[in-house]
C-alpha cells in the first residue's frame, strides 16, 4: 500500500494505548515499544474507555491487561467491540494464564502477549505486525476501488486522506472537487457506454495528477470527483489536462468541466467536511460555463451559513405561515383586447430577520436538500384556496398555476396529494395548471412522462416552464403530454432588439403548433416585445408590461376590471 512506502521523514509514529495499572509492566511496555511507537498509558478500564472515547481515532493499537481494579480487561473488550468506532482499532492481550487466552480471543482480541515481558523483539514484532495487518485491513475492507474507473470510492479514499494526514502532518493540502457539467446529457444523447468512456478518461487524468503530486483521487458518485493534493499553485493547469483527456470525444471540452477548491485545507475540520467545502465551491458555479474554477473562501462560508440559516428556518416558518403567495396575471392577446386568463403562484418568504427573500435564493436551495416539497404543499394549498375564495367572492373560476419541482415528481405521494389539496380546497383538477421546467424531462425522462400522463387523466393541466433551455429533442417532445409551453424569459428578453433571437422564437413557434399546444411567454416588460409575440402567433403573455407579481388582495383589482368589462 502506498501509505505503508511513504516512509520519509514526516510520517509520525502510530500511538499505542496500553492499559495497565501495575507501574512496572507500564514502564517495561514503555521502554520496548517507546523507540517505535508513542505508548499512552490507562492505569484501569474506565480510563481507557474515557480515553478511547476522546478520540478513537489517536490509536492504532491497544494493549490490555486483563486483571485490573474498576473495569477489568474483559469489560473492556466488550465495550470496545461493542462500539462501531471503537471495534476498528485492533486489541492485544497481556496475560499469564491460558484460559484467558482463549476467552479474550473469543471476545475480538487478535492476539495475546504472555507475562512476563522477557521478549521484547518478539513483543515489539507483534505490535508491529498487528498494526500493519490492521491498516492494510482497514483499507481492503472499504470496498477499495470504483469498479468503472479504478479510482477509490468515498468510503476508502476519506479512510486514506486520513492516513494521508497522519503521514504527512506538515504538508498544506487542498480538498479538491470535480464535476462534469450536464453529464446525463451526454449519457443521454450518446449512450452509456459513451459516457463511461468519458467518466475513465477523467478518472486517468486526474489518477495521474494525483500520483504525481502525491495526492488521493476518488470518483464518489457519477460524475463527481474528489481529490486530496499538496496545495495546487496553477489550477488552470489541472482544467488543462482534463480537458485534453477528452477532447478527441467531446466539441466544446473546456465547457465541460468544473472545479471547486477548498485550498490549504484547516484540519481541525473533521475529513468530510471539508470535500463538502470543495463540493459547495464547485456547486456555486453550476451553469456558469465561463468560470471553471472557484475556491472555497470566507464570502462562499458566509454564503453557506446563511443557507444552512434558511434551512433551519424551514420547518418554523411554514408553521407561522411566513411564506407568501404572489400572483401574477397572464394574459391571453388572441383578440382585440388583452383578457385575463390565469395567474402565476410565485411563493416569497417574509422572514421576521431577514426580510423579504426571493424564491430563487431559496427554492434551488430547498431542492438539495428534499425541502421544496414542504413549500409548495404549501403554496399549492394556498392558491387552491385562493381559487376559490375569488370564486366565492366574484362568481368566477380564475385558475391559477403553480410550480411544481423536479423534487416533488419524486414524491412516492405526489399524485395522490395533489390531488387531495384540490379537491379538500373545493376546486377542480382543470383549475389549477401544473408548471413543470423543462429539465425535469430531461433530467429524468420516462417516469415523469407517466407521471405527467397521469397528471393530466385527473384533469390536471400542464405546462412545460421554461422551455428552450432543457435541452429537450423534437422526438421526445412529441411524446410529451403537455398542453402548454411556457418560452423561458431568455427568448423573450432581446426578440425586440436582435434578429437572431426573433428567429429563435419563429422556431419555438414552428414546434409549439407542429404539437398543437398553446403558447405562453413570460418576462414580457416592452410594448416591442408584445407586439413581436402577437405578430408571432404567442397565445398568453405574462411580464412586467401588464404587471410584476402581487399579493392576492392587490391582485383582485385584475379581476375586478375584468368583470367590469
Ligand atoms: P419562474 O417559474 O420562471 O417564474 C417567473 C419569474 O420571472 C418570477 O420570478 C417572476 O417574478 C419573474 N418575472 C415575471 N415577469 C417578469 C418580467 O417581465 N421581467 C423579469 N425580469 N422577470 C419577470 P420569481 O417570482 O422571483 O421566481 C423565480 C423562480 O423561483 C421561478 O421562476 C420559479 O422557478 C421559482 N419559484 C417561484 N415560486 C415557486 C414555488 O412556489 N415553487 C417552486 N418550486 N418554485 C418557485
Ligand atoms: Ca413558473
Ligand atoms: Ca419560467
Amino acid at each position: 500500500m502506498e501509505t505503508q512506502n511513504m516512509g520519509d521523514g514526516f510520517r509520525t509514529a502510530r500511538t499505542v494505548l496500553v492499559v495497565e495499572d501495575e507501574s512496572v509492566n507500564q514502564q517495561m511496555l514503555g521502554k520496548i515499544l517507546g523507540g517505535s511507537y508513542v505508548c499512552e498509558f490507562a492505569n484501569n478500564g474506565k480510563e481507557a474507555i474515557r480515553l478511547l472515547m476522546a478520540d478513537a481515532r489517536r490509536y492504532s493499537l491497544i494493549l490490555l491487561d486483563l486483571h485490573m481494579p474498576e473495569m477489568d480487561g474483559y469489560e473492556v473488550l466488550r465495550s470496545v467491540k461493542k462500539d462501531t468506532v471503537l471495534k476498528r482499532i485492533p486489541v492485544i492481550v497481556l496475560t499469564s494464564e491460558k484460559d484467558a487466552e482463549v476467552m479474550s480471543l473469543q471476545l475480538g482480541a487478535v492476539d495475546f502477549i504472555p507475562k512476563p515481558y522477557d521478549l521484547p523483539e518478539v513483543i515489539l514484532a507483534r505490535v508491529k505486525r498487528t498494526i500493519e495487518l490492521s491498516e492494510n485491513r482497514d483499507i481492503i475492507s472499504a470496498t477499495q476501488s470504483d469498479l468503472l474507473t479504478g479510482l477509490f470510492t468515498r468510503e476508502f479514499f476519506l479512510e486514506y486522506v486520513f492516513l494521508h494526514d497522519k503521514s504527512y502532518p506538515y504538508v498544506g493540502k487542498d480538498a479538491i472537487a470535480v464535476n462534469i457539467n450536464r453529464f446525463h446529457l451526454i449519457n443521454e444523447m450518446r449512450g452509456r457506454d459513451f459516457g463511461d468512456l468519458v467518466l475513465q478518461r477523467v478518472a486517468n487524468r486526474l489518477r495521474a495528477y494525483a500520483l504525481r503530486q502525491h495526492g488521493i483521487a476518488s470518483r464518489t458518485d457519477a460524475d463527481t470527483f474528489l481529490m486530496y493534493v499538496p496545495h495546487v499553485v496553477e489550477p488552470d493547469k489541472l482544467i488543462d489536462e482534463l480537458v485534453d483527456g477528452i477532447s478527441d470525444l467531446l466539441d466544446n471540452p473546456r465547457l465541460r468541466f468544473r472545479m471547486g477548491i477548498y485550498p490549504s485545507v484547516d484540519r481541525a475540520l473533521d475529513i468530510p467536511r471539508r470535500f463538502d467545502c470543495a463540493i459547495f465551491a464547485c456547486n456555486s458555479i453550476r451553469g456558469d460555463y465561463t468560470k471553471p474554477i472557484a475556491f472555497y473562501d470566507d464570502k462562499m462560508h458566509e454564503q453557506e451559513t446563511y443557507n444552512e440559516r434558511l434551512v433551519n428556518d424551514v420547518e418554523k416558518a411554514l408553521e407561522r405561515s411566513e411564506f407568501v403567495v404572489y400572483y401574477q396575471p397572464k394574459f391571453n392577446v388572441k383578440g382585440e383586447k388583452p383578457e385575463l386568463t390565469s395567474a402565476e403562484a410565485l411563493v416569497r418568504w417574509n422572514h421576521p430577520e431577514l426580510g423579504m427573500i426571493r424564491p430563487d435564493i431559496f427554492i434551488p436551495l430547498f431542492e438539495q436538500n428534499g425541502l421544496v416539497h414542504n413549500v409548495d404543499r404549501f403554496v399549492w394549498k394556498k392558491a387552491a384556496m385562493q381559487v376559490k375564495a375569488w370564486r366565492d367572492k366574484y362568481s368566477v373560476t380564475l385558475p391559477v398555476s403553480v410550480n411544481v419541482s423536479r423534487i416533488d415528481l419524486l414524491e412516492p405521494n405526489f399524485l395522490d396529494d395533489i390531488t387531495q389539496i384540490a379537491v379538500t380546497s373545493g376546486i377542480t383538477p382543470a383549475d389549477l395548471l401544473l408548471e413543470i421546467t423543462e429539465s425535469a424531462y430531461t433530467d429524468d425522462g420516462g417516469d415523469i412522462v407517466t407521471l405527467v400522463k397521469a397528471l393530466r387523466d385527473r384533469g390536471f393541466r400542464v405546462e412545460m416552464d421554461d422551455f428552450g433551455c432543457g435541452y429537450s429533442s423534437l422526438n421526445m417532445l412529441t411524446s410529451l403530454p403537455i398542453d402548454v409551453l411556457k418560452l423561458d424569459i431568455g427568448f423573450v428578453r432581446n426578440i425586440h432588439t436582435s434578429e437572431r433571437d426573433y428567429g429563435f422564437l419563429e422556431l419555438m413557434m414552428d414546434i409549439a403548433r407542429f404539437l398543437s399546444v398553446q403558447v405562453v411567454a413570460e418576462g414580457v416588460e416592452h410594448e416591442e416585445q408584445l407586439a413581436l409575440l402577437k405578430k408571432a402567433g404567442v397565445d398568453v403573455i405574462q411580464g412586467f408590461y401588464f404587471s410584476k407579481p402581487l399579493p392576492a388582495d392587490e391582485f383582485a383589482y385584475f379581476i375586478e376590471q375584468k368583470l367590469a368589462g
